[in-house]
């Protein structure tokens, strides 16, 4: 399905939308403006875009590392 992780450009709430065309925008639930950019969404999508922060973002974020 394509459901997409989103992040706000303006708050920062990160959320899931569900988008079905490649120009679709995914609208902040929290505030409500249409600067969300598109997060690499967990593992399964391989060829990720440039400059992401990497796996961490995948994980649940609040706690930061936990791995050991
Ligand atoms: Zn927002």
């Amino acid at each position: 399905m394509p459901i997409f992780e989103y992040v706000c450009g303006r708050c920062g709430e990160q959320f899931e939308a569900l988008i079905l065309r490649a120009d679709d925008k995914a609208l902040c639930p929290k505030c409500g403006c249409d600067q969300a950019r598109k997060l690499a969404s967990g593992f399964a999508v391989g060829g990720g875009g440039p400059g992401l922060d990497g796996p961490g973002l995948a994980s649940s974020g609040c706690g930061g590392g936990g791995f050991s």
